[in-house]
């Protein structure tokens, strides 16, 4: 499987960051050894002095896409979860100054803890979700907010990459990022649902 990750999602983050909106969107991967499940601790990595949460819906693919047409996107994903999406943000600025990619700073072992799933059908619109660091919520978003919808989203990375089953897609970070440090406790919602629960070590 992978991890297809979306970047600059919501114009609000876009502008914390000091990027333009996107005309398109904006992607890179993960491998699978960027995957944290079952709640598990991230472990702070000794390369970085600066790792950022972005807590970010995960939409899980359930058949295989090549150029899906948008007008039927919606039945190439089953569901839908929070995951984080945990930035070197020191390396990642590093890698831009350079116009180098951003693996260094984005696919490192345990960067996308992720948490459960709701099925697609008992999902609101718009989809409310936040996360909260030692029981404050720090980043909140909704999918009405979304520049490139899901849809939009499957509909352009599978002109470039095969969808298969089983892959995921991290679908972009509101405003509110900011960085980690030992002993802080994250928990991501959807509503009102505790999906993702974790500790920093
Ligand atoms: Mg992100």
């Amino acid at each position: 499987m992978k991890i297809i990750c979306i970047g600059r999602n919501y114009a609000k983050h876009a502008k914390e960051l000091n990027h333009a909106v996107p005309e398109k969107p904006v992607f890179f991967l993960k491998p699978d050894t960027a995957l944290l499940t079952d709640n598990k601790p991230f472990y702070l990595p000794d390369f970085s002095q600066e790792v950022h949460h972005e807590v970010e819906l995960v939409l899980r693919v359930s058949r295989m896409g090549k150029a899906v047409e948008r007008a039927f996107a919606r039945r190439y994903y089953d569901a839908v979860g929070i995951g984080i999406d945990f930035t070197a943000r020191d390396l990642q600025r590093e890698c831009k100054a350079k116009g180098l990619p951003w693996e260094v700073a984005k696919a490192f072992d345990g960067s996308a803890p992720l948490g459960g799933f709701i099925p697609r059908e008992e999902l609101p619109d718009p989809i409310l979700f936040r996360l909260d660091v030692n029981g404050q919520t720090v980043q909140q978003g909704s999918t009405a907010d979304l520049i490139f919808p899901f849809d939009e989203l499957i509909a352009y990375v599978s002109r470039f990459i095969t969808l298969r089953t089983g892959d995921l897609i991290f679908t972009g970070t509101p405003a509110g990022v900011g960085p980690v440090k030992q002993g802080d406790r994250l928990q991501a919602y959807i509503g009102e649902r505790l999906l993702l629960d974790f500790e920093v070590r």
